[in-house]
């Protein structure tokens, strides 16, 4: 016999256990199953949430999971390889270590894959001096060089935000759309200088960033290097659903790929929510937190929904009985 629980939560980061957490407290049956790889996992600190300001991701999720157990929540290491719907409208999942588990509904909370350029060094250095957002590492780069290595449109835009960061900013071509008069002028006014030409390569000293070769050959010194990933969302798992993701877009570009929800991360799938950075590749900690919350309310009411109408026909039947 499998596992029946109320909730199974694929994802174990801050969506998955705030979702577990909200409906652990609304007295459900719950399970967490996670592979054990979040997005930061590369980062040394988590920054912007408050409370929490500085700590290291992995502490994060061992207090997330211990406040979790508390109401009765039980969490599994391991990786959910397949799920498929069962003939009473719930959902039967498979683990890869052959454990079978089934659910009433689902919460999937298994985030994104940041994909990077290909340039040598980079996915080594990511989260230490290769770094995306600066409102997650700017100050701890405040005054420092920064580059910027442009692949897309919003590199302009970019640049001039990390300039809130430092007074040193190089923008770096790279593969990006040549800069018009205008966002040249922009960047001039900022003191932001623009290096053409393809980087094609990492300048490493002491285990640090020291900067970036250019295809010429020049080497221009910079203590960490800012780029623009793809958010690749995994959304393998819904794909068994019928579920597939699609392009998110912010001003008219893409930024990656996500599962559309409404605003409780209920998906087209009947059952079947997403939170976190599976649904938005801009959330940070809190907000994916915050997304986990609502999934997990919008889960417990959509559960006392059907426990309602199964009450009501049960007490019709009796009458006609
Ligand atoms: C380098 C870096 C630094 C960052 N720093 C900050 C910061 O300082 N502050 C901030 O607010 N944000 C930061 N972020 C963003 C932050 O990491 C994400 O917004 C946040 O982790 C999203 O939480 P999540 O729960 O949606 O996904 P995740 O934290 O990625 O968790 C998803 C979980 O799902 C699991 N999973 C995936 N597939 C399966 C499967 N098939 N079966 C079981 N489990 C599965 C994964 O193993 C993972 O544990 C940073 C991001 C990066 C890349």
């Amino acid at each position: 016999m499998s596992e029946q629980y109320d909730v199974v939560v694929v994802g174990g980061g801050a969506a998955g256990l705030s979702g577990a957490l909200t409906l652990g407290r609304a007295r459900r049956s719950v399970l967490v199953i996670d592979s054990g790889e979040p997005r930061n996992a590369a980062a040394s600190s988590v920054h912007t949430y408050l409370t929490r300001e500085g700590s290291a991701p992995a502490h994060m999720l061992a207090v997330g999971r211990a406040e979790v157990a508390e109401y009765g929540v039980r969490f599994q290491q391991g990786r959910v390889a397949n799920i498929e719907r069962t003939e009473d409208g719930g959902f039967r999942l498979a683990v890869e270590d052959g454990q079978d588990v089934r659910a009433r509904r689902l919460l999937i909370a298994t985030g994104l894959v940041d994909k990077l350029p290909d340039i040598p060094g980079i996915a080594e250095r990511w989260g230490r001096d290769v770094l995306h957002c600066p409102y997650c590492h700017g100050w701890e780069v405040r005054d420092q060089a920064i580059g910027i290595l442009a692949s897309g449109p919003m590199a302009v835009q970019h640049a001039l935000l990390w300039r809130q960061w430092s007074e040193d900013v190089t923008l770096f071509s790279h593969t990006a759309p040549q800069s018009d008069d205008d966002e040249l002028e922009r960047l001039a006014a900022r003191g932001i200088s623009v290096v053409e030409g393809k980087v094609t390569g990492l300048e490493i000293a002491d285990d640090r960033l020291a900067g970036l070769r250019v295809a010429d050959g020049r080497v221009i010194a910079c203590d960490a290097v800012v780029v623009e990933p793809c958010f690749i969302a995994r959304a393998d798992l819904l794909g068994c659903l019928n579920v597939e993701a699609t392009e998110q877009e912010a001003d008219g570009h893409v930024l990656g790929t996500h599962i559309a929800a409404d605003p409780n991360g209920s998906t087209e799938a009947d059952g079947v929510w997403v939170a976190g950075d599976i649904a938005d590749g801009t959330d940070q900690v809190v907000s994916a937190a915050a997304a986990g919350v609502r999934a997990g309310a919008a889960i417990n009411v959509d559960l006392v929904e059907e426990e309602t109408r199964q009450a009501v026909a049960a007490a019709r039947r009796a009458v006609l009985a």
